[in-house]
């Protein structure tokens, strides 16, 4: 008997057979989490893109939060205290459904309540993770300013000391969740350098417009926030944090879920490639029968197969504590790049239809525009590679 009758039949939807790596709890985590997005959101996902809303959000957050998905991998406070590469497999089948509802948990977990987590006083944790982690508080992250993207030290949002309270004012430009949020985690210049504020969103002077007119992310809540003399008492400072490196460290966790998030959008639009490839027939045959296809498809699951590789390495290393910026810039780059590639691809397979919402892989192209340049954008991520690489510094 040959070696090769040993072997595992070649699955298409594993080629690589990287579920090996996979613990059965892992598994788990990854079916419930994909079945909640089967039976929550893509039913009704096109529609809301069309739209250009996310309806019910607040019930939606509720049952993300019943299936442990909110600030997933963050210990106590009604936190799953699960591990990096089971919170990595939740935003791909999250992403996987739209970027969307990837970004509602991305912004929640690792942007707001890891904040809070890591740099707030005992009293913050109390007051706001475990309604966060059920789901009854949605957070939002304001870094970002109108005229302040790429280069956050130059903010302008000042928060100056007054007696005991601080006043804040200035402005937050393209916040995820910014309407709908309970709490907002504001980074603000001082007098003792940038701080992190943890604001209710019902103080006087606080106003949160929601931006319309986006061709990305259309089933997703993006606001500005607007601070106009928001008076805070002084334990609204996240006291353990001064300086850049606070909304930093909060950007690199939230990057981490993107680098698999990406390979969900991409894994969906390929399986819509194959399906259409297998089914549409031109020139008397399946179009997935001519090599042109063929080769379009092979590259998309090399690409795809070994982003979730690539996934999986950092989340390894995130769970053995020892994932630098730097790895997860080169996942971000990567696999956002590579997953955009995959859906622009699928997209041609499709042909006409591919550009219909009756298919779902202009719905992720489009989504993966804005996942290209939020939290750092290709530029920055090549920047931060390039000085890792060289030692010399190219961002000013
Ligand atoms: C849908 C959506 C949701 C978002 N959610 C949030 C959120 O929740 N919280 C938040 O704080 N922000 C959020 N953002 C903002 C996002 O993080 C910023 O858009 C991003 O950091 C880029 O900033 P910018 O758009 O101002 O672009 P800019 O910084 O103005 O950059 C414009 C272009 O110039 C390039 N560039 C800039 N500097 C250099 C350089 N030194 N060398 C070479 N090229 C350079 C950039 O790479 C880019 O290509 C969101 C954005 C979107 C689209």
């Amino acid at each position: 008997m040959s070696a090769s009758a040993k072997l595992p039949p070649f699955d298409p939807a594993d080629p690589l057979g990287l579920d090996d790596l996979l613990e059965p709890e892992d598994l788990a985590i990854r079916d419930t989490v994909r079945g909640w997005a089967a039976d929550r959101v893509l039913p009704y996902v096109a529609d809301w893109y069309e739209k250009g809303e996310l309806p019910g959000i607040q019930d939606l957050a509720r049952e993300l939060g019943g299936i442990g998905a909110l600030g997933m991998s963050l210990d106590g406070y009604g936190c799953a205290g699960a591990s990096a590469v089971q919170y990595g497999l939740a935003c791909l089948e999250l992403e996987a459904a739209d970027s969307g509802i990837r970004s509602l948990v991305s912004v929640q977990g690792s942007l707001a309540m890891y904040a809070i987590h890591r740099f707030g006083s005992e009293e913050q944790k109390q007051r706001w993770l475990p309604r966060m982690a059920s789901g009854e508080v949605i957070g939002c992250f304001g870094l970002t300013e109108p005229d302040i993207g790429s280069d956050p030290g130059s903010m302008r949002t000042y928060a100056k000391r007054d007696g005991g309270d601080w006043v804040l004012n200035g402005r937050k430009m393209w916040i995820t969740n910014g309407s709908v949020a309970g709490v907002a985690v504001v980074w603000a210049r001082t007098d003792e350098g940038i701080r992190g504020f943890a604001v209710p969103t019902d103080s006087a002077g606080f106003s949160t417009p929601e931006i319309k007119h986006k061709w990305s992310l259309r089933a997703s809540v993006t606001s500005e926030l607007v601070m106009d003399d928001v008076r805070l008492p002084a334990d609204a400072v996240l006291p353990e944090v001064t300086g850049l490196k606070g909304p930093l460290s909060c950007l690199s966790h939230a990057r981490y879920g993107i680098v698999w998030g990406a390979m969900g959008a991409a894994r969906s639009s390929f399986e819509a490639a194959v399906d259409y490839a297998k089914s549409r027939e031109q020139f008397g045959r399946p179009i997935g029968g001519f090599q042109l296809t063929q080769a379009k498809l092979a590259d998309m699951a090399v690409e795809l197969h070994k982003g979730i590789l690539l996934a999986h390495h950092l989340g390894r290393r995130m769970d053995a504590g020892r994932l630098r910026p730097e790895q997860v810039s080169f996942g971000k780059l990567n696999n956002v790049r590579e997953a955009i590639d995959i859906c622009r691809t699928a997209r041609t397979i499709l042909g006409a239809n591919g550009i219909s919402l009756e298919y779902p892989v202009m719905r992720h192209a489009t989504n993966l525009e804005s996942v290209l340049t939020y939290e750092g954008t290709v530029e920055m991520h090549q920047l931060v590679l390039g000085k890792a690489l060289t030692g010399i510094d190219a961002f000013r």
